[in-house]
């Protein structure tokens, strides 16, 4: 069966046909300045973690990673791209800022992870995992984007993200995981709630294996979003387009 992600799952449950435009066609998605200058900020991130030695990256050299890593994708001409590095830049030395107080390594970043759901092989890679001071583990996503930075704990108990994430490290580890957070590296704050109960994950497994059955039925329609009209609309019904016929697969 093929493997699914949770973007994958998040792709298909806002648009099907979306989904089978980005992950079937291999058809590329638009990229936003926004998401650019997060990736660079989750590699910038990667690399100040994973510099050996006992003590913390100098700054200057976290931000000379930063510099050599930003993507520029999506940005519409020199003052944009020179904005968003300078942002960048500051959200960085909050960061290495607090991370430098009591530095310690995370037990790791950006690991990967496959896990058996009733059958579905889902993928995903962790941003971060801490260990808590009882010995558990401590799954973090960092989030980049202004439209997160109201998240609450009611938003973190309800994500489905870090709950796959949390069946995907438990998997890997075979140690307990006892908490979800997200990272807000844009205001320097961890949001963290307790890890699902059984009976959520339960459920989270449940929608997992429905997304997995409705893609293996070929049901990929086009389904209105707020993403309406994406950058695939004039290959969409609902625009007036045709869909392509499905890439052989093999
Ligand atoms: S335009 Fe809307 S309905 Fe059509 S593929 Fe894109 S997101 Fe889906």
């Amino acid at each position: 069966m093929r493997p699914l992600s949770y973007s994958q799952i998040r792709s298909f449950r806002t648009c099907p046909l979306r989904y089978r435009f980005v992950y079937l066609h291999r058809m590329p998605e638009r990229q936003t300045p926004e998401s650019s200058l997060g990736r660079s900020l989750h590699k910038a991130v990667e690399i100040f973690f994973r510099a050996g030695g006992a003590r913390p990256m100098p700054l200057p050299i976290l931000l000379q990673e930063f510099e050599g890593n930003f993507e520029t994708d999506g940005f519409d001409g020199p003052q944009a791209l020179r904005a968003a590095r300078t942002e960048g830049r500051a959200i960085l030395e909050r960061f290495w800022n607090h991370e430098t107080q009591n530095f310690r390594r995370p037990v790791a970043v950006e690991r990967r992870f496959r896990v058996d759901v009733g059958g579905v092989p889902v993928n995903g890679v962790v941003d971060r995992i801490d260990r808590l001071p009882d010995g558990s583990l401590e799954v973090v996503d960092y989030k980049t984007g202004v439209r997160q930075s109201g998240t609450t704990e009611d938003d973190v108990a309800d994500n489905l993200q870090l709950a796959i994430y949390q069946l995907g490290v438990a998997g890997a580890y075979r140690e307990p995981v006892s908490r979800l957070s997200i990272h807000l590296l844009r205001d320097d704050r961890r949001v963290s709630v307790p890890a699902r109960d059984a009976a959520v994950l339960d459920a989270v497994r449940e929608t997992i294996r429905e997304v997995a059955r409705r893609i293996g039925e070929g049901e990929l329609d086009p389904t209105e979003s707020p993403l309406c009209p994406c950058e695939f609309s004039t290959s969409c019904p609902l625009f007036g387009g045709t869909v392509p016929p499905l890439p052989d697969q093999g």
